[in-house]
């Protein structure tokens, strides 16, 4: 069914009602959409306020909640009551932010569990969902005041890196909103749309999108052909960014007037207004070559030249990324095309230049790099509208997907940088006779014991009737949606029990951790390999003794004492070494092959008399 809107600014009928797109973003956000007859993608400009809402929300007494530019200037005078940077909390736990607790100005509270954190203003607990939802409701109404018709349905973009339970987030503050919210993709993604990269479907391309925002960087590596576009490999840092820039400036500053940096921490006061001068001084060093304010008594004052010395370690740290996202996704500088620039603090000269003289080319930065992923998601939202045919996106998941097995070991469904949507399955069985129930444990990262990785969720696969282990055969399949939402089914499929759940795991991971998850792996394969071998042969070696306990007590009345005798030993050598924490793989693999050589004629006698008793009419067991 076709909606009909009737547009009241020029009074004509709209057939397909407008879908925006929304960059959520930690220090700006913004909406844009695309021109119903002009066919190309606008930031909106609501009341000329400009196109960028600052992500900050300051609660005025009596319920009264303002968002963008008026809340940003509370953050000085009432930083108890202005929230900024919720993005950094959405989908997270108190544990979850380290040491980065500081970091924020308001109360957050530690209310000692797993759950998603709160933060305190005056008597009221909010949820980073309802603070990012008051942000999108400003974008919303900006949106429904310039285009004069309701705006119900939005496209919302998210770090490449956001995981499952902080893209879940976003979708439930989006609906919080009162926007349904048709697809999150990754800004990168939206970035390269918008420069119209992969809209011609003969062309392909790999490219490198670099977005450098107020506190967070990142940087992806796409492959685009046929009007698909697919994410290669994501690095990152989400504790850098522009404001790092501001505080380089601060700390020079203090550091020219022999100012104690101890003074500041009694002078709020004092440090937001040089945090703001700061911040004033980097914008008009990307145009100027020289800056000077007066603060007080205290002068203010840095060149081109000084900022740029005082930055090149960050920007440095920038590029290590860059070089790892290309080993990622095993390509060498060369093989980049184009090289796309996004956020703010890519306006910076030296951060362009460094960037572009690293990949060898020059940088598109002809778009506004503010706007860049609003842009993107307006054209997503209009492919979502029906209106374009020839666009597909594809984005990959940043750590492997499995399951637990034997012995605490990761068993990989979905292996890292897969192209999702993706389904992935494979079968398993019962280790114990009569199992009729199953543990079906949900692993996230790249270590082979999974108590290394990240636990996601658990659940159990009951009433597998009661058969011999073995016997049952049980199909575990990951399903992975285009927003990057895990689904687990498991099935026994002789009786045909079933199981699912929808994995939005309680807190998420830094991009810190995911990039330490990865180098652990790498750091500890040797030893992690090493590790499994051996769990792998204490497991045989567990599964063995099980069957030969099974198999001497059942068919007793057939064996020789002196059959026995030897059965005893040898499994008692097995039993011994599993007992005593033995971890020589080899020593243990010997002594379960010593046991089955011995136990193996047995069996096959003992089978052939079962055989003949179940002709003759015999029960067997
Ligand atoms: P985010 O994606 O994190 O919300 P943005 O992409 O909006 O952030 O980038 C905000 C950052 O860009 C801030 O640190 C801001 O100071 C910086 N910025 C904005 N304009 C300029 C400029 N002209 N020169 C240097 N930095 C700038
Ligand atoms: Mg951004």
């Amino acid at each position: 069914m076709a909606k009909v809107a009737i547009n009241l600014s020029t009074g004509t009928i709209q057939k397909e009602e407008i879908i925006v797109g929304i960059d959520l973003g930690t220090t700006n956000s913004l909406v844009a959409y695309i021109h119903p007859e002009e066919k190309h993608p606008i930031a909106i400009n609501d009341l000329d306020m400009g196109t960028i809402v600052p992500s900050v929300v300051h609660f005025k007494g009596a319920g009264e909640v303002v968002v963008g530019n008026e809340a940003k200037e509370y953050l000085l005078t009432d930083p108890a009551h202005t929230i900024y940077s919720v993005k950094r909390l959405l989908g997270k736990s108190y544990q979850d932010l380290g040491n980065h607790k500081d970091y924020f100005g308001y109360k957050i509270i530690d209310d000692n569990t797993e759950g998603m954190v709160k933060i305190r203003v005056g008597d009221h607990f909010y949820s980073p969902i309802e603070l990012s939802a008051e942000i999108l409701k400003e974008l919303r109404k900006r949106a429904e005041h310039a285009l004069k018709t309701p705006v119900n349905r939005a496209v919302i973009t998210v770090p490449a890196y956001f995981n499952d339970s902080q893209r879940q987030a976003t979708r439930d503050a989006g609906k919080l909103a009162g926007l349904e919210v048709l697809r999150i993709i990754n800004e990168p993604t939206a970035a390269s749309l918008a420069y119209g990269i992969g809209l011609d479907p003969s062309e392909e391309k790999t490219i490198a999108v670099y977005d450098l925002g107020g506190g967070t960087f990142d940087i992806s590596i796409l492959h685009i052909q046929q009007g698909i576009f697919e994410v290669l490999s994501t690095n990152g840092d989400t504790y850098l960014g522009g404001d790092d820039f501001d505080r380089a400036i601060v700390d020079y500053w203090l550091k020219e007037n022999n100012i104690p940096t101890a003074e500041l921490t009694q002078n709020k006061e004092l440090l937001q207004a040089l945090r703001l001068s700061a911040e004033e001084a980097k914008k008009t060093l990307s145009q100027a070559d020289n800056f000077v304010t007066t603060i007080g008594n205290i002068t203010c004052n840095i060149t081109r030249a000084t900022f740029e010395e005082l930055i090149t370690p960050i920007v440095q740290r920038t590029v290590q990324s860059c070089e790892r996202s290309l080993s990622d996704a095993n390509l060498r500088k060369e093989d980049i095309q184009a090289v796309v620039m996004v956020g703010g603090s890519t306006r910076v000269p030296l951060v362009y230049r460094t960037v572009s003289d690293f990949f060898g080319k020059e940088a598109n930065n002809s778009l506004n790099p503010d706007e860049v992923v609003a842009l993107g998601a307006a054209i997503q939202a209009d492919v979502l509208a029906g209106n374009r045919h020839d666009i597909l996106l594809l984005d990959v998941t940043p750590l492997t997907l499995g399951i637990e097995t034997m012995g605490g070991l990761m068993d990989s469904i979905i292996p890292r940088n897969s192209k999702i949507p993706t389904k992935a399955g494979r079968q398993y069985t019962t280790s114990i006779d009569g199992q009729i129930n199953m543990k079906i444990a949900v692993y996230q990262g790249e270590r082979d014991l999974v108590k290394e990785n990240r636990k996601l969720a658990e659940f159990e696969l009951k009433g597998i009737p009661a058969m011999p282990a073995g016997l049952p055969k049980i199909d575990v399949n990951f399903i992975l949606n285009a927003d990057g939402i895990l689904k687990v089914e498991a099935q026994e499929l002789r009786s045909g029990v079933k199981q699912h759940i929808e994995i939005k795991p309680q807190y998420g991971l830094t991009d810190k951790q995911v990039e330490q998850m990865l180098m652990d792996s790498i750091t500890h394969a040797r030893e992690d390999v090493a590790t499994r071998m051996v769990i792998e042969a204490r497991t045989t070696a567990e599964q063995l003794l099980y069957q030969v306990d099974r198999f001497v007590q059942k068919n007793r009345q057939h064996l020789t004492n002196e059959e026995i005798a030897t059965t005893t030993a040898k499994r008692q050598r097995v039993a011994d070494l599993l007992s005593s924490d033995n971890q020589e793989k080899d020593t243990i693999l010997k002594a379960v092959d010593d046991l089955e050589e011995t136990t193996r004629p047995f069996a096959e006698r003992i089978m052939d008399i079962s055989i003949r008793e179940a002709m003759t009419g015999k029960k067997i067991e």
